[in-house]
């Protein structure tokens, strides 16, 4: 589970050709574990090609100019590109694009900066929330933590399946919300965005008398949030400056304090980090529609010896610092062992599940019993319907 660099572009084998029922331009080639579509006669299987993984930026290049009916986007924050996404061709899911690949590099080469391809990404997108805004931020993101982040299963299944038949793993619901770190080290707190160790910014005092001047008088939060936006909005007409952002990066802080991290993490005094999913709303569109922010971990970090406890672990630590169930876990869907799945498609069609109070979830995470190997499994019918 280290910072993975994705492998947009990279150079790989077809695996697999099958037809698809109904159509006879096209077949459905396997890529690792990536199903995808392609002219038919195009590839053998064994083939070398490059492969595209969804998300991937493609720069405007005559090359890929068949792309811009289809993918073209301009973006301030990108420039023109062609975007890969998720799409159904005559009933078949087809993630990223393979092309015959003439050069030299050998199979497995990341050649995702030699193609200018780039990540697809909102412009607030992951940690959007945080912007980099020099003074706002205390630093960058400390050294003694890991990011959080996950494997997708479909560049992985080889090294799953290599496990032993009888490794378990735990599997969490994926929450579709922004990444947040609370950690403890030698008596000094902190919180993380996914990039970013934040500042803690008092509130402004008059927005903090306003709003409790308004629950004296009963409002309903989310009226107190309009309003509290219209003034944040309007002092940054005058005085220049971002909105959103002083109340976004308090959020974070709001969050560890209020769901009692930063309590728990002082008592124990042990040099930990909670990882976790922090949601609500201004989040990703707060899909799952929560009156307010909630942390809910998923990880915790052992900063002495730079390893995360194993599921069993952290389960147990948990109910040693907070046995009063404080601390809110992300949805814990079981736990399963290795050889209960045969094929990429197994994992994909148990990812297919409804979420908290969204009817499609983002997907699943598996992590091992070993503590070490952990992968994500997006559900595609998320992917699908994701905004274009
Ligand atoms: P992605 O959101 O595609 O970048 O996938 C990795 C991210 O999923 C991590 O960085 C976490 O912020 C987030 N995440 C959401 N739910 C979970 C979970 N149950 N276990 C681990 N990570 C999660
Ligand atoms: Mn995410």
């Amino acid at each position: 589970m280290s910072d993975i660099e994705r492998k947009l572009a990279s150079v790989r084998l077809i695996a697999g050709l099958r037809p698809i029922p109904g159509a006879d331009m096209i077949e459905c080639a396997t890529v690792d574990g990536w199903e995808l579509v392609v002219k038919k006669g195009e590839f053998e299987v064994g083939q070398k090609c490059v492969y595209f993984e969804i998300d991937s930026f493609l720069p405007v290049r005559e090359e890929y100019e068949f792309l811009r009916k289809s993918s073209f986007k301009s973006t301030k924050h990108l420039g023109d590109g062609f975007r890969l996404r998720t799409i159904k061709l005559r009933g078949q899911i087809s993630q990223g694009l393979a092309l015959p690949y003439a050069g030299s590099e050998p199979v497995g080469a990341n050649i995702t900066e030699a193609l200018g391809v780039k990540k697809w990404e909102l412009p607030d997108n992951h940690g959007g929330l945080i912007v980099r805004s020099g003074s706002k931020a205390r630093a960058t993101f400390p050294r003694f933590l890991r990011r959080t982040d996950q494997e997708r299963i479909q560049n992985c299944f080889g090294q799953i399946q290599s496990l032993p038949a009888d490794t378990l793993f735990e599997v969490t619901l994926k929450l579709d919300g922004s990444s947040m770190t609370v950690w403890h080290k030698d008596g000094e707190s902190g919180v993380c965005s996914r990039n970013l160790n934040i500042l803690e910014r008092d509130r402004e005092p008059w927005l903090e008398r306003i709003r409790s001047a308004g629950e004296f008088l009963g409002l309903k939060p989310g009226l107190l949030d309009r309003f509290e936006d219209g003034l944040d909005w309007l002092k940054c007409k005058i005085f220049g400056g971002r909105p959103g952002l002083a109340k976004q990066q308090s959020v974070f802080w709001d969050v560890a304090r209020g769901a009692g991290l930063i309590e728990i993490l002082e008592r124990v005094g042990a040099n930990i980090a909670l990882q976790g999913e922090i949601m609500g709303p201004g989040i990703q569109g707060n899909r799952e529609n929560l009156p307010n922010h909630q942390f809910f971990l998923f990880d915790i970090w052992d900063i002495d010896h730079q390893r995360y406890f194993s599921p069993r672990e952290r389960a147990d630590y948990l109910s040693a610092i907070d046995p009063d169930g404080v601390i809110q876990h992300a949805p814990i869907l079981g736990y399963l062992s290795r050889s209960y799945f045969g094929s990429v498609g197994d994992i994909l069609r148990f990812a297919n599940l409804k979420s908290l109070n969204h009817p499609i979830a983002e997907g699943v995470v598996f992590k091992a019993e070993n503590g070490q190997t952990s992968f994500k499994a997006i559900n595609n019918s998320y992917l699908l319907k994701e905004a274009a």
